[in-house]
């Protein structure tokens, strides 16, 4: 009912603002099959950044989502202290999509199913208690993934059973009430110090950044607030971060994970890195010490697992089904589309980009270069391509950036450091030989995510003009054909909160900052970097309580 609904079409009015001028735009929609139909999966940071660019005068938009909010992640950490309020950290879907006048159409419903052969997806509403059927399918003309990814507990037995994770904003709301319970219980009569202290060793397991900003949260809520509530037991409060590898932070510069790992062992948090956690029970943690092979048993009264991402089973059923079957995570190409899957377009932590080699295209890009075809390339002729060459393998760019190489020519030197004016194809491979392993994955974030949901909403947005007029890089191959330019990601940086008013960033430019105005810098960004007046005026409201009258420590 609901299917036949939608795609009845009918009249449809809406305002548009040209010129400054306020018009009203009347159009007749007289066969609404002219419009295509996009369907959107996830009102994460990916699919809220495509639907908030997205220009719906030409499309039909469906979304559909198992929460009807956006949640902002980066903040998280702070929920599970209660340093900033659950509710100020949401905003509802429906808020973001009425400016469109109800044109984007959404269901509180989960994805079960991509039906690629038949371009339908199969949902199940997410509501409970609904009077009426639950399930329901989607037609679609073009299907947009952006469903993120899962937590990944690695089968570790135990894990499911008896972890916390940091991923949605239940998890959080539920953390901040374990904290405290955590010290209700240890304050309880009759119990001897180790049961106390069993009951106040809080485990992190995973030295990312998001493990790492919840400690330090953590530790600021213990030793700024519980303490003066609960002091018969504050003496017996201890936080381990867990980590398998050699330093926590290590996506981070050094500098960076340095300064993290002292200044956590000055403020009492344990950092054991090069251990695995094995198996976690009701109140231990078991893990194997990666040099001296040994398992040791640590009891605890919380643990929180926070170890990176896995694919979700319905794309994983998907990827099976158009034979991506054994690659870990669904794979687009450099236009976000999904490989050997038209129509489909994946964004965000659910997929990654293969970006291609260029020393697979290397003859092609050679030929094309060499227009006098003299089988010779010279210096000029390398830089007429260079730009469409870089818009189309990005990781040339990266490649001159980091070997400090501001000049092409400098990369057609010989075997004795001298210039050339030409080279040959072997002298061109060899000059390009090291380019491709600057390629590396883009992370898991929100600034992916986001970048990547514009850019689509972009290429839909111009599709009938590029299509007219291709603007990509029409120099190569089979990419030649294609209107679009590639989706090119820029890094703004990113920030890692340590706690204490303290925190570190990363710049673009390689640039390091640490400390209290870092602090106050990572206030600023993420008060503007709200989706809305009303979630920045209540992130900015928390802080401030926080500031005057501390964290409220009731359940
Ligand atoms: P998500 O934002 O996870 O959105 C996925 C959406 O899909 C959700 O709306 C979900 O409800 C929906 N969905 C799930 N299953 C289905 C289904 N079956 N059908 C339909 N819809 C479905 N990144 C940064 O850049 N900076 C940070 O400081 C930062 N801090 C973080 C802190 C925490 C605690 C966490 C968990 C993450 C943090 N991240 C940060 C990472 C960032 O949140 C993710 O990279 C980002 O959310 C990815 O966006 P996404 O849209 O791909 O996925
Ligand atoms: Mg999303
Ligand atoms: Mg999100
Ligand atoms: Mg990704
Ligand atoms: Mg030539």
């Amino acid at each position: 009912l609901v299917v036949s609904c939608i795609s009845s079409g009918g009249l449809l009015v809406y305002a548009e603002n040209v010129d400054n001028n306020e018009k009203i735009v009347e159009r007749s929609r007289l066969d609404s099959k002219k419009r295509k139909k996009i369907v959107v999966l996830g009102t994460g940071w990916a699919g809220t950044s495509f639907l908030k660019d997205m220009d719906i005068s030409s499309y039909d938009v469906e979304v559909v989502s198992p929460r009807n909010y956006f949640a902002f992640t980066p903040l998280l950490p702070s929920v599970t202290c209660g340093t900033v309020e659950a509710r100020s950290v949401v905003e509802p879907v429906r808020n973001i999509i009425k400016k469109r006048s109800g044109e984007i159409q959404f269901w509180e419903a989960e994805c079960l199913k991509i039906d690629p052969e038949n371009h339908q997806v199969i949902c199940r509403s997410t509501v409970e208690n609904l009077v009426g059927e639950n399930d329901f399918s989607l037609e679609y003309d073009h299907l947009v993934v952006a469903v993120g990814a899962q937590v990944n507990t690695f089968n570790t037995p135990g894990v499911v059973e008896h972890c916390h994770f940091l991923k949605e904003v239940e998890d959080a709301q539920k953390i901040r009430r374990t904290v405290i319970d955590c010290f209700e219980k240890a304050v309880l009569p009759g119990l001897s110090d180790e049961e106390r202290r069993t009951n106040l060793h809080f485990v992190i397991v995973g030295g990312g950044p998001t493990g790492v900003e919840f400690a330090a949260e953590l530790h600021d809520f213990v030793h700024e607030d519980l303490v003066k509530l609960y002091p018969s037991v504050k003496d017996l409060v201890k936080i381990t971060v867990i980590q398998s590898g050699d330093h926590i932070l290590n996506t981070f510069d050094e500098r960076i994970s340095c300064f993290a790992e002292t200044k956590f062992q000055r403020d009492g948090i344990e950092v054991l890195t090069g251990c695995r956690v094995v198996r976690v029970s009701e109140h231990s943690v078991n893990m194997k010490v990666k040099s001296t092979g040994e398992y040791v048993v640590v009891p605890h009264g919380m643990v929180v697992w926070s170890t990176g991402v896995g694919t979700r089973p319905f794309v994983r059923d998907f990827m099976e089904e158009i034979g991506q079957g054994k690659r870990w995570i669904l794979a687009t190409d450099e236009w976000l589309r999904v490989k050997d899957c038209p129509d489909v377009y994946a964004i965000g932590d659910c997929t990654t980009v293969d970006q291609r080699k260029i020393m697979e295209d290397i003859s092609t890009i050679f030929e094309a270069a060499d227009t006098d075809r003299s089988g010779t390339l010279t210096i000029e002729e390398f830089q007429d391509v260079l730009e469409d060459i870089i818009i189309r393998y990005p990781q040339v760019e990266l490649y001159l950036k980091s070997n400090h190489l501001f000049q092409v020519t400098e990369l057609f030197k010989d075997s004795e450091g001298n210039e050339r004016e030409e080279v040959d194809i072997e002298g061109f491979k060899l000059a390009l030989s090291h380019v491709d392993s600057q390629m590396k994955s883009l992370p898991a974030t929100a600034q992916v995510a986001a970048q990547q949901g514009s850019y689509l909403a972009g290429c839909f947005n111009r599709w009938e003009q590029c299509n007219a007029n291709p603007e990509g890089p029409r120099l190569f191959g089979s990419a030649g054909r294609h209107a679009f330019r590639p989706f090119t990601y820029r890094h703004l940086g990113q920030f890692a909160p340590l706690g204490g008013s303290k925190a570190a960033a990363e710049l673009p430019g390689d640039w390091v900052s640490m400390g209290r105005s870092t602090q106050w810098l990572w206030y600023s960004v993420y008060a503007s970097k709200q989706v809305s007046w009303r979630t920045r005026i209540l992130v900015v409201w928390d802080w401030t309580r926080r500031y005057i009258f501390g964290r409220d420590s009731s359940r």
